[in-house]
């Protein structure tokens, strides 16, 4: 049996007659770019993020580097992000000039809350806080650190769309939440787009401008803007996704429950599950010392899996110039060297499942 990492085209065979009509009417509408869709996505998300707002963009990436400028964070500012998240969440930092500080992970994958209050300096602007692998940091002491030294709280979503901690969406704890629609993530769209959220208006209405060359009246160009607009196409497929969101959340849910039940290989770390931060298994993460060969493996058994990721950003090749090197944050360095994404994806069969089950026990 061939077991794919990520299948995309089972979730779209589900509500194919929703996306179909969704995009024909697109086609038919003779308007493409920011019009009604766009404003009916926003709305729809706004509403099931809980917050006032919400921009939509081109990509994941695009929200958090607009959010970081919009907040006036700019060269010479530092920015609190943990040393084991996606590239994306530190080049929101670095494509602005400031400076991203890494605080370690902990056994959770999101940033040890315990580590951040010694990399505040004079300089800290914010705390950049990744829900990684779709599972809430913990967001308690997060937001206390960042009300106690006025730092702004700025949240990569883009792996959390409809996690909660303690019962409130990821997204609504800070200043900004930053979602990307990539096709994989689960509020995933058929191309690039992104969206922020927020309560502030001010934010909002800069975002706005900011995604569309810095105007709010075609051609008057009030601030240095670009393009980051979301196209109609995009956010009328998204509304149709995001119907189906918490129903897709739940399936992976009960993906995850099997893993968790059933793999009993003691060479296998389990992915632990925080108090109040039920996880929307955006990733489902194994660690394993042997990882290479546990991979290996599995690929022989024709079973695909993912490493999300292998290179900590400060050891990544474009951020030489930052100066780190290997040993300067263990943590992240050993996650990198030992995380494996298993396969899952909606309309995943439990016969495939039980296969990937059953090799993972026999290694
Ligand atoms: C996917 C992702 C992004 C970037 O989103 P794009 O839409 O690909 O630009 C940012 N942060 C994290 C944690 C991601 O997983």
């Amino acid at each position: 049996m061939q077991i794919k990492c990520n299948v995309l085209d089972r979730q779209f065979e589900m509500f194919q007659a929703e996306y179909e009509a969704a995009a024909l009417r697109v086609l038919r509408s003779g308007w493409y770019v920011l019009g009604s869709e766009v404003s009916a996505f926003e709305e729809a998300f706004a509403a099931y993020t809980g917050r006032n707002y919400c921009i939509g963009l081109n990509s994941g990436l695009d929200a958090l580097i607009l959010s970081v400028r919009a907040l006036g964070i700019g060269a010479g500012d530092e920015v609190l992000v943990q040393s084991n998240t996606y590239i994306a969440t530190v080049l929101g930092i670095t494509e602005n000039g400031a400076v991203p500080v890494f605080v370690e992970p902990d056994e959770y994958y999101n940033i040890d809350t315990a580590k951040i209050e010694a990399a505040i300096t004079d300089r800290t602007k914010a705390i950049l806080v990744t829900h990684l692998y779709g599972q809430a940091s913990q967001m308690t002491p997060i937001v206390e650190i960042a009300q106690k030294h006025h730092l702004e709280l700025i949240e990569d979503c883009a792996q959390s769309h409809g996690a909660c901690f303690d019962g409130q969406m990821t997204g609504t704890f800070g200043r900004a939440g930053c979602f990307s629609f990539y096709p994989t993530k689960n509020l995933g769209a058929f191309g690039d787009a992104g969206a922020v959220v927020t309560d502030d208006e001010a934010l909002a209405d800069k975002l706005r401008m900011m995604r569309n060359y810095g105007s709010r009246v075609r051609y008057h160009n009030e601030i240095e803007g670009v393009n980051s607009r979301l196209d109609e196409m995009q956010a009328a497929l998204l509304r149709v996704k995001l119907l189906h969101l918490d129903a897709l959340n739940a399936e992976r849910t009960v993906l995850a429950r099997r893993y968790d039940e059933m793999i009993t290989n003691p060479k296998i770390l389990l992915p632990r599950r925080r108090e109040g931060a039920e996880s929307i298994y955006h990733q489902y993460v194994i660690r394993c010392t042997a990882r290479e060969a546990l991979q290996a493996y599995l690929a022989q058994k024709d079973i695909q899996t993912q490493i999300h990721y292998p290179i900590p950003p400060h050891l990544a090749a474009c951020y030489q110039h930052l100066g780190y090197h290997q040993g300067d944050y263990p943590i992240a360095e050993q996650y990198a060297d030992e995380v494996l994404s298993l396969p899952m994806y909606t309309g995943m069969t439990k016969e495939e499942q039980c296969y990937v089950i059953d090799c993972l026990n026999a290694f």
